[in-house]
């Protein structure tokens, strides 16, 4: 026995039910693969039907080009598709599907029944298979188009049917890949009904926000901001959700790319970056994303599911994202309307709503795929090629210094916000002394004979007229972000103006630490802080940020040093210098409770029409309120 061979082909059905594994993990697989053959048949309506969450029965019907007797029996083999024939059309293909897999997967392990009938034919051919085998083949009346049965997904593959969870939870994941299927593709007619009852039964629509607000209900459509856009063969739809309705969880972030549903970090990281400073950062903006490229500039074969993509240039996708994103936010008013009811999304009860309802399921049900991170050295955006250089190996060259500052200025270089800003050449202010570059204080003031003057009040608020409505400013919020967005369009230029300290101070640090104070001199240097080794196990300050003066330079070098470690830790390097941004518009500007004088109360609101995303401070908060006088009237009955 000791010669005898232990290795040995596997039964063909055997591998195909482990090769199934790969398409089909649930129900909801099943039902994504069968819709998606439905759409590249050309239909103008869809029916699924499931029953017990799809264990029981998936049913997808079209009215599309259907099948002759011969292509269907052909449908089930393995490796079998009408998509493409030769390996170049891998790169121009534009179905859904082109695997020629599914079907064969989806046989291997259910009882499968397949009826069709191909537009130019009279007739229609019915296929029933049990576990691969083949039970029947018949001519079948039936109108032309395809109808496909699935009955006790995974009976023969216990292992698999043993892992299925709830009921509710499977069709949550149903219901999920009906959301992106039916957001992909508006003009199709869709139906979804769940043991016999209809859930959803969505018309054709000429345009995709029609299908959004049929979905999610009227109140989340009126909240998003369109974009249609066509640069450098990147076609951009999209439609972004005002800061305000952020939500807790990245769900309703839904991402396309050629009619096909994905998750990618470019574009997640491109969502993030646009949004940041607009919302909190541990909350998440809600958007539909449509991008349409040149199949042959997007590899879509990484993964069975396809939900994985490569791009011939991430850069590029990411930078015209970010970009259409932004100029969006520029243009908008996103400042938070005060309101006297509960907000919008809360109160949204309308037929249309049955989907927030199901969302809020699916929440639970399907855990979010984290983004994964992305690093300055691991496949960050910006990295020209991945390198072999792990975390803690940084190389003593001289090049690294400048990863995080590098990384940041390429984000936000050649924005073009950086450019028109009307800051960008106004040297730093350290208060409100005005600038040449700014309107200067006699402007503002003979400006502000015709302008009723912005009220302070309890030392925190500032009340002013503005052109719909009521504005409400929190002091510090708003001067926080004036003070951000000055100083990012300094440090992008080169280096914020510094100030040599009378008597240097010194600071003690860990040897780790005075290594990240080595490592990042470049960013500190461009910061206006200038340190030099004293002694074993500490530094000497001698030169500050002339906008921190009045700050506490241990307190800020302790802080500044965890943001360091952080970043040496794999968090996204232009992250951190987001934070010591933050760090020192925070510590740069007024505090709640500091009386301001007329001058300087105008001055700052009026500040808000010169730079960007005035309307929330660096962390997301908002920075004023607005009280529009429609809804002022109404309160008052004067309508
Ligand atoms: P793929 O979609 O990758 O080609 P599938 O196994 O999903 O592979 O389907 C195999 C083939 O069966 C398809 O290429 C298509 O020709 C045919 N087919 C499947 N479903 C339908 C349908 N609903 N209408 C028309 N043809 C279909
Ligand atoms: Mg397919």
């Amino acid at each position: 026995m000791a010669d005898a061979c232990r290795i040995k082909v596997l039964p063909e059905l055997l591998v195909r039910k482990i090769a199934a594994g790969e398409v089909v993990e649930r129900p909801a697989s099943v039902v994504k693969e069968l819709v998606e053959n439905a759409i590249d048949a050309g239909p103008t309506r869809i029916a699924i039907a499931i029953e017990d969450g799809g264990r029981q029965l998936i049913r997808v019907t079209d009215d599309g080009c259907g099948m002759t007797a011969e292509e269907l029996r052909l449908s089930v083999a393995p490796h079998a598709t009408s998509k493409i024939t030769t390996e170049d059309d891998l790169s121009t293909v534009s179905t859904l599907g082109f695997r020629g897999e599914a079907l064969a997967s989806i046989s291997a392990v259910s009882r499968l029944r397949i009826v069709s009938r191909s537009v130019e034919s009279n007739d229609g051919f019915e296929l029933q298979l049990t576990g691969d085998e083949l039970q029947s083949a018949q001519f079948a009346g039936t109108t032309p188009g395809t109808t496909v049965e699935v009955r006790d997904l995974f009976f023969n593959v216990p292992a698999r049917r043993k892992f299925l969870k709830t009921v509710s939870t499977e069709v949550g994941h149903i219901q999920e890949q009906f959301a992106r299927l039916t957001l992909a593709y508006p003009r199709i007619a869709f139906e979804l009904s769940n043991n016999n009852r209809t859930v959803h039964n969505l018309q054709s629509c000429a345009h995709r926000l029609e299908r959004i607000s049929r979905f999610y209900g009227h109140e989340l459509a009126n909240a998003l901001l369109s974009i249609h856009r066509d640069e450098r063969g990147v076609g951009i739809e999209a439609y972004t959700a005002l800061p305000a309705h952020s939500r807790a969880t990245a769900n309703w972030q839904y991402t396309f790319v050629n009619g096909r549903y994905i998750r990618d970090r470019f574009v997640q990281h491109a969502i993030k970056e646009a949004y940041r400073g607009l919302i909190e950062p541990n909350r998440h903006a809600v958007i539909f994303l449509f991008l349409t490229v040149d199949p042959a500039t997007v590899d879509v074969n990484v993964h069975p599911t396809k939900m994985e993509v490569r791009w011939a240039d991430s850069n590029s996708i990411h930078s015209q994202v970010l970009s259409a994103l932004r100029e969006t936010f520029q243009r908008a008013n996103l400042s938070p309307k005060l309101r006297f009811h509960s907000t919008p999304l809360e109160t949204a009860g309308d037929e249309h709503s049955r989907m927030e309802q199901f969302a809020a399921s699916v929440k639970t049900a399907i855990p979010v795929q984290p983004v994964s991170p992305v690093r300055a050295n691991e496949g960050h955006p910006f990295a020209s090629e991945p390198t072999s250089r792990t975390r803690n190996d940084f190389p003593a060259s001289s090049r690294i210094p400048t990863d995080a500052l590098d990384i940041w200025r390429q984000l936000y270089y050649p924005s073009t916000d950086s450019k028109s800003s009307p800051l960008s050449p106004a040297p730093m202010e350290s208060s409100f002394e005005p600038s040449p570059e700014l309107p200067s204080t006699r402007r503002l003031d003979s400006e502000s004979q015709q302008r009723p003057r912005a009220i302070q009040m309890h030392n925190l608020y500032l009340v002013v007229e503005s052109d719909d409505g009521i504005l409400i400013v929190d002091q510090h919020a708003l001067h926080e972000r004036v003070m951000y967005e000055q100083l990012r369009s300094r440090l992008l230029q080169g280096t914020l103006e510094s100030q040599q300290l009378l008597l240097p101070e010194s600071l003690s640090v860990t040897p780790k630490q005075a290594d990240l104070l080595e490592r990042h001199s470049q960013l500190l240097r461009s910061l206006g802080i200038e340190i030099t080794p004293f002694g074993a196990d500490s530094v000497a300050i001698h030169a500050f940020p002339v906008l921190l003066k009045d700050a506490d330079v241990v307190a800020f070098m302790r802080d500044l040093l965890d943001h360091l470690e952080r970043s040496s830790a794999g968090a996204q390097a232009e992250e951190v210098v987001h934070e010591i941004l933050d760090m020192m518009s925070c510590k740069a500007a007024v505090k709640a409770g500091d009386a301001l004088t007329a001058e300087e109360i105008d001055a700052l609101v009026q500040k808000r029409h010169l730079i960007d995303r005035a309307t929330s401070c660096p962390h997301g908060r908002p920075t004023m309120l607005r009280l529009t006088k429609s809804d002022l009237n109404r309160q008052f009955k004067r309508t």
